[in-house]
């Protein structure tokens, strides 16, 4: 590591604003240059559909850190600024302003962007002014100003954005119906007793939720705003705002015209690091092999996008860290905290502990009796038991797992016995 290497960081994210002060912390000598095509300084996701939605929070309680964090650690951000190639001989990124700029080594921290909703009856290419996705601040200051009380909101999408969204949207009184194609909402992060759950908090707060239901045309106005969705039941759904909550496409194209491995997502390993070691990259737009489940994962948490910047941070400067970090995540909506570990699809069984109707529980997903996840409503403390389970790939027998008075701490083994475990129970 020398004064006059480059670290050029494209993407000013969870991971991107994390990785540049990490390096600088771990000892990175020359230069880091951050580059984000947001105009903003470097803020939280999450709040985006929680209490910056509902007015609990303003931007500056969004803001990862005051400008002044990025002065003390020597970074020069760049927002604004859109990076679109790669030079990877020449060790170049070229902007879409015409600047460009050169790096020693590069990290790729560039995220997602929301799948857009293909709708029949809206003309190619247009977008109407009340349909929006949430993935930005400004998409989430685009979808508050139209929120108010009877209001109708209709939000595309049962996963944790679209509830959350639901949920903050109920605070200003406003008509929400969730459209769900799967007939399940939480389809793909949670097992569906924690889904059923959610479902009868949603309807008991007044949320119309049409499960099992797709959309088959919109009905728009003169001026083209949409007026109507019509679903494949025939029911017609009037809609002042739209939104659509039907995840994301991870930015992996810079990488792919630059020739990096890519399969989903931009292959890195546990260091962070891409199939050319002068690349790393972190957060959204990247996949890794998970030991824990033996197959290749790409997750969509702020948890992995901290975890992966600190790992390339580490690499970066001499002192290898690997990512080894069990995969978690969270989710409020009113006033439940739902917080997940692990990833339950292949589970062959859910044993929950503590009463569904308290509003505090925790559901673990086993699978050959090995605890391969676990999903805690308002049990924070049960949570972090839960995590230090999944990650020792605990095999415990399910009888014990949901009686309460059996202290959870004792379904700890006593030697972690380690992620093989959970992988291969996966792998029966
Ligand atoms: C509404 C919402 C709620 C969420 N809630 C939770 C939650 O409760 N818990 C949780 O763990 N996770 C949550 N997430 C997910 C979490 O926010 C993401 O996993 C996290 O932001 C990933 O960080 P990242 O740095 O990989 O990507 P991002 O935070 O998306 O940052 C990527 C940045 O790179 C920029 N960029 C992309 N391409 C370029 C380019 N070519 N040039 C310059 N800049 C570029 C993008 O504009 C963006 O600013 C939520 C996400 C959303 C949208």
């Amino acid at each position: 590591m020398l004064e006059n290497e480059v670290l050029l960081i494209v993407g000013a994210g969870h991971a991107g604003a994390e990785l540049a002060v990490a390096a600088r912390q771990q000892g990175w000598l020359g230069r880091i240059d951050l580059i984000g095509d947001e105009a903003v300084l470097p803020y939280q996701r999450p709040p985006l559909s929680k209490a910056y939605l509902h007015g609990a929070a303003t931007f500056d309680a969004l803001a990862l850190r005051p400008a002044s964090a990025y002065e003390a650690a020597g970074v020069e951000r760049h927002p604004g600024a859109h990076v679109a190639r790669i030079d990877r001989a020449g060790h170049w990124v070229h902007l879409q302003d015409g600047r460009v700029m050169p790096y020693t080594k590069l990290a790729l921290c560039m995220g997602g962007r929301p799948r857009t909703l293909e709708l029949p009856g809206l003309n190619a290419g247009a977008t109407p002014r009340n349909l929006h996705c949430l993935r930005t601040l400004s998409d989430a200051d685009a979808i508050r100003a139209g929120l108010k009380e009877g209001t109708r909101l209709v939000v595309v999408g049962g996963g944790y954005v679209g509830l959350e969204l639901a949920a903050s949207a109920r605070k200003f009184g406003a008509e929400v119906t969730v459209i769900e194609a799967l007939p399940r909402v939480l389809a793909r992060v949670t097992g569906s007793e924690v889904a059923a759950f959610y479902e009868a908090v949603h309807r008991e707060a007044g949320v119309h939720l049409r499960t099992g239901s797709s959309v088959e045309r919109v009905e728009l106005a003169g001026d083209g705003v949409i007026t109507a969705l019509v679903c494949a039941s025939g029911e017609r759904i009037a809609a002042d705002i739209v939104v659509a909550g039907i995840g994301m496409l991870p930015n992996v194209e810079l990488a792919l015209a630059a020739g990096l491995a890519i399969d989903g997502g931009i292959i890195v390993d546990e260091f962070s690091q891409t199939s050319d070691p002068d690349v790393f990259a972190a957060g959204d737009c990247t996949v890794h092999h998970s030991a824990l489940y033996n197959r290749r994962i790409r997750l969509e948490s702020v948890p992995n996008a901290l975890e992966q910047a600190r790992a390339a941070a580490s690499m970066l400067c001499g002192k290898p860290k690997p990512n080894c970090a069990v995969p978690w995540f969270w989710s409020d909506q009113y006033d439940l905290k739902l917080q997940m570990v692990g990833l339950s699809q292949g589970h062959e069984a859910c044993v929950l502990r503590g009463d569904v109707a308290s509003r505090r529980f925790v559901a673990f997903y086993l699978k050959e009796g090995v605890v391969i996840a676990a999903d805690a409503v308002n049990r924070p403390a049960d949570f972090m038991l839960a995590k230090r389970l999944v990650a020792a790939g605990a095999k415990v027998d399910a009888f014990v797992l949901g009686d309460e008075s059996v202290p959870l701490k004792e379904c700890l083994p006593a030697s972690p016995v380690g992620p093989s475990t959970v992988a291969q129970a996966l792998c029966q």
